[in-house]
């Protein structure tokens, strides 16, 4: 591989910040970007970096995951973060754009650059020979996702994300849950949050009238039923599916169990069982909260229901983003496993850095755990037989010992910051 050139598969929030970082040092960047002749349903407009629903990139607080994850970017010198601050509109402590001015900035900084050409094509077939960055996103062209099922095994591309909640562990009030498993099959591997005849009702009640998400891309709910539409088709038809109240010889008779299954293995976050759900972020977090071991419910990652192209990442992608078969291969962006805009670039930004490190013949690199990017993506590269995709959360770090939870959020924060300023100094990746 001597050729001094990347090639970026969409123009999107990953591709084009990895495009600039690549164009930063030096190195051409080649990126294809099927529109104006294709839009995928959820782009509307011909520019690059077009933000497709909520003009919010999370919060920009210090405390939260967002905002370590964007402290972080800083660090390593993320342009589109830069670009999104400029183009930024009031929106308390969460950074939102002017999703038309973002979108041209970003634009204008990718066509203004002499590192990188634009070629408007639709890529129906990924080369397996030439070094490449696959940012084509969760709604790519069909073409393409075949190519890429093609590369990762047909069992490794996921279409559609129906993902439950998942909510943290300390959230959990362990007087009112118990951990085992139904009919004691498993080693206590669940934490179940049982309920009453009155409680279960109210539930109910809250669920089957509570707003759902109109399906933005069309089409979504073949072969796995969201909750809320279980619900609907009788009083006690949760009680006879996911809430099923048998099994559990020593805990009474509960009138309905919810299982809260482990999401990783320092059992830090945990899934709710067969609560897929297409309910507003909002109504997520009220109805489920009428559960009672879920009161004070702390919810990392809401239930979604729509069309999401992603790959099977703990099967087919090592944790510097590169493909297990194919070492030349770099998937970043949702396409790999992560959710959300921010996510999104920082892994384009990545991708990027450890390009480059291959056409000069180093080593690739990946942050430490105790980064968000880091700890994202050991997740992602870490062995889960239901794997959904994954946003930042402090959950997915590794715990602190010995700080108090009221101080711990701010650890995070500081942990984090000295881990990515070490970490961008000992690779060189501060520009
Ligand atoms: C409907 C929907 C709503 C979402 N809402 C939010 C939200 O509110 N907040 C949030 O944080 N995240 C949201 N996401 C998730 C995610 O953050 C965004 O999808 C984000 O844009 C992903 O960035 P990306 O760079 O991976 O892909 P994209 O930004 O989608 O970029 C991919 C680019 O590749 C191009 N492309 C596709 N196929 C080809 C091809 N074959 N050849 C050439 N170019 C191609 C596309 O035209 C596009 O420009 C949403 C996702 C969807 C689908």
């Amino acid at each position: 591989m001597t050729e001094n050139v990347v090639n970026i598969i969409g123009g999107g929030l990953a591709g084009c910040e990895a495009a600039l970082y690549l164009a930063s040092r030096g190195v051409k960047a080649r990126l294809y970007e099927a529109k104006p002749k294709w839009r995928s349903a959820a782009h509307k407009s011909d520019g690059l970096a077009e933000i497709v629903c909520s003009n919010s990139l999370k919060s920009t607080v210090q405390t939260t995951a967002g905002g370590t994850l964007k402290n972080e970017l800083d660090t390593l010198g993320c342009r589109l973060l830069e670009i999104a601050r400029q183009n930024s509109v009031p929106a308390g402590s969460a950074l939102a754009v002017d999703r038309e001015r973002f979108s041209q900035a970003v634009t204008d900084a990718v066509y203004s650059d002499g590192n990188i050409t634009v070629i408007n094509e639709i890529v129906r077939d990924i080369d397996r020979t030439a070094l490449t960055l696959v940012c084509a996103g969760p709604v790519c062209h069909d073409e393409l996702a075949r190519s890429l099922a093609e590369l990762t095994g047909e069992k490794s591309l996921h279409f559609f994300d129906a993902a439950a909640p998942i909510v943290t562990g300390e959230c959990v009030d362990m007087t009112k849950a118990f951990f085992g498993a139904r009919y004691g099959k498993g080693d206590a591997d669940y934490l179940n949050c049982p309920m009453t005849k009155e409680e279960y009702l109210a539930f109910y009640e809250a669920l089957v009238g509570a707003e759902r998400v109109i399906d933005e891309v069309g089409g979504v709910f073949e072969g796995c039923m969201p909750v809320e539409v279980m619900a609907a088709r009788g009083v006690d038809a949760l009680r006879y599916g996911p809430l099923r109240p048998v099994g559990f010889r020593d805990a009474g008779k509960p009138y309905a169990v919810l299982q809260l299954r482990r999401e990783n293995t320092d059992s830090t976050l945990y899934n709710l069982v067969g609560f897929q759900t297409n309910l507003k972020f909002g109504e997520q977090k009220r109805v489920f909260s009428l559960i009672p071991a879920l009161k004070d419910i702390e919810i990392v990652r809401y239930g979604v229901m729509h069309r999401n192209t992603f790959i099977n990442a703990p099967v087919c992608l090592n944790s510097d983003l590169r493909l297990k078969a194919y070492g030349n291969i770099f998937i970043a962006g949702q396409l790999c496993g992560v959710e959300g805009y921010v996510e999104s670039i920082a892994t384009g930004l990545l991708a990027a850095v450890n390009a480059e490190r291959v056409l000069r013949g180093e080593q690739t690199v990946v942050p430490p755990e105790r980064t968000v990017l880091g700890a994202l993506c050991k997740y992602i590269a870490s062995p889960n037989s239901d794997f959904q995709p994954m946003n930042a959360n402090f959950g997915i770090l590794p715990p602190l010992d010995g700080v108090k939870k009221a101080e711990r959020k701010q650890a995070y924060f500081d942990r984090s910051a000295v881990a990515m300023s070490d970490w961008a100094q000992k690779t060189g990746v501060r520009r």
